[in-house]
């Protein structure tokens, strides 16, 4: 005979069992906070519950709270936001950067030399001194550097000193020596300045190329320090997905292990460089890759071209059309006002980005290219333009679209191609753009909401190390157009800002569909990864004064915390 115990024992069970059933499981919620989850109708909320790494569900404090799970997060009313995407950036070259000698803000360059020269004591081993971020614009009278100094101090050791913008470096006589550079030497698409006849050190676009192709290949363990550096710093400030805009394939793959290793977390959508080999080495690898046995890479080779893991995306390549407009070359369709006689270069022939564009039609890969310039940007777009029909979803890009001509903004339409833009780069550029382009062609420049109304969609990004990694000096620049002092009052072109919705849509759900990444990341819904951040003022309300002194006080990704 069943005892009534057991029987109501059974009941009980059979009562905490359908309990269970009705309360579904995450593993982790967060509830009391100010969700924006970047759906399409901008939705705001109060709590997220995650499950898998995904996102499970949003909505009220009530129904999140029906989820039974393990880890329960108070928000206490903080800003809730997906993860912030850079678009356009240099992940590996900013880790690199910072095992480099720092020239940021340098005010003269002897404080340049000097700061090498500590660096140079301080690493005696280091067989190349390398640094970045000098700015000419600084030095008094803005006058261009020379390797004088260096080649005094560093006679038998070979430095490379780059330019914030990357477009332009100071070599010493060393370096050039072994680079087999001299004032004579034949190039296209960049130039070594020279006088007396003999160089000077300063070399510009396809002229720095020369000398760091030299420049011997690090190991895992360097890139592995450069790139857990680049991690740590980047979602601490709250980014969590980055395009990489333009690697040698060694990069990638170092990217690749570290992030299979556990060691890196960020999200990276690579570009490969258009460097003559870079293309044909990951073709290579592809092929190998699907003729041989490993089942769980050639699952990552997607059916033409792309490559796909959870964190890595390989989908497009960079080309450069031009230079930069801070050593002027960008390539204008009239002359420089600053430079009678000088309209800047195209680093390419025409024949060259057609090729591009011919091979990466039919792979399914994206063609990036940068354009600084307004004869620059009206190349690429005609280039484009012979490929990409209207209405198409190819989403090539224009990488910093920043001087266009009057007349071809609407080819950016006709064509569906995308500009993508660092809204940084407008107030950095702001007090000297005017003497290189005149009153008339800057009214044309930086012109963000013109370039958002071509799409309807607009992928916003920094071009870090070019600029700093910080989303908040983006979502400040892109909606204020100031700089942190308030300069100037009313903003740069106040009639090209972006709202504050536009703009965090440019940093989150645009700036994923840039990436081809919008079914993944870019906003909070059920399915997409659980990439977000909380932060301790929330950007879409507090005056504008405040959003540069806003941070992350945690950060997820794929449902982990990982700041
Ligand atoms: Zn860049």
């Amino acid at each position: 005979m069943v005892s009534t115990r057991f029987i109501s024992t059974l009941i009980a069970a059979g009562i905490l069992l359908a309990g269970c059933e009705q309360r579904p499981a995450a593993d982790t919620i967060i509830y009391n906070a100010v969700v924006y989850t970047v759906d399409s109708a901008m939705t705001v909320c109060e709590a997220i519950a995650i499950k898998d790494g995904k996102i499970l569900a949003t909505g009220s404090n009530e129904q999140i709270g029906k989820y039974e799970a393990a880890e329960r997060v108070d928000a206490h009313g903080s800003a809730l936001y997906p993860g912030f995407i850079d678009a356009h950036a240099h992940f590996v070259g900013y880790g690199r950067s910072l095992f480099e000698v720092n020239l940021y803000d340098c005010k003269t360059w002897d404080e340049a030399v000097e700061r090498v020269s500590s660096f140079a004591a301080k690493h005696p081993s280091e067989v190349w001194i390398r640094g970045r971020g000098w700015d000419q614009h600084l030095f008094p009278g803005g006058a261009w550097p020379d390797n004088k100094k260096l080649n005094e101090l560093f006679p038998d050791k070979p430095v490379l000193l780059q330019r914030i913008d990357g477009h332009a470096a100071i070599a010493n006589a060393k370096a050039l020596e072994m680079a087999g550079v001299k004032a004579g030497t034949a190039l296209n698409g960049g130039k070594i300045e020279q006088e007396n006849g003999k160089p000077t050190g300063l070399l510009i676009d396809n002229a720095v190329d020369l000398v760091t192709r030299i420049i011997p290949v690090a190991g895992k363990a360097a890139y592995a320090k450069w790139l857990q550096a680049a991690d740590s710093n980047c979602l601490a400030a709250g980014l969590t997905t980055v395009a990489d805009c333009g690697l040698p394939y060694h990069d990638i793959t170092m990217i690749d292990t570290l992030q299979q290793e556990g060691r890196v977390h960020m999200r990276v959508y690579a570009l490969l460089s258009d460097d003559g080999k870079t293309y044909d080495e990951y073709m290579a690898a592809r092929t190998a890759a699907l003729a041989g046995s490993n089942e769980a890479v050639k699952a990552c080779y997607t059916e033409h071209g792309p490559y796909k893991t959870e964190r890595l995306y390989v989908k497009g390549v960079k080309a450069y059309a031009d230079g930069a407009l801070g050593s002027r070359g960008a390539c204008l369709l009239h002359h420089y006002t600053d430079k009678p006689g000088w309209g800047g270069f195209l680093l390419g022939t025409q024949a060259h980005y057609d090729s591009l564009a011919a091979m990466l039609l039919p792979i399914d890969m994206q063609l990036c290219t940068h354009a600084i310039g307004d004869s620059g940007n009206r190349m690429v777009l005609e280039v484009y333009g012979r490929y990409l029909p209207q209405g198409n979803d190819r989403r090539w890009r224009i990488e910093h679209a920043q001087v266009v001509a009057h007349a071809d903004f609407d080819r950016f339409g006709t064509h569906s191609i995308v500009p993508s833009v660092q809204p940084t780069h407008a107030t950095s550029d702001m007090y000297w753009a005017g003497e290189r382009l005149g009153t008339e062609r800057l009214g044309d420049a930086y012109a963000y909401r013109r370039l958002l109304e071509q799409n309807g969609w607009l992928p916003l990004g920094t071009d870090f190390p070019v600029e700093d990694i910080s989303p908040f000096k983006t979502f400040y620049a892109a909606t204020a157009r100031m700089d942190a002092k308030g300069y100037p009052e009313g903003g740069f072109q106040p009639q090209d800002a972006l709202t504050r919705e536009q703009a965090l849509r440019g940093m989150t759900i645009w700036a994923a569909k840039g990436c081809f990444m919008e079914h993944e990341v870019g906003s909070l819904e059920p399915g997409k990864k659980a990439d977000f951040i909380l932060l301790d003022h929330d950007i879409m309300k507090v005056p504008a004064a405040q959003l540069l002194a806003t941070k992350a006080t945690a950060v997820w990704s794929g449902g982990v915390r990982v700041h």
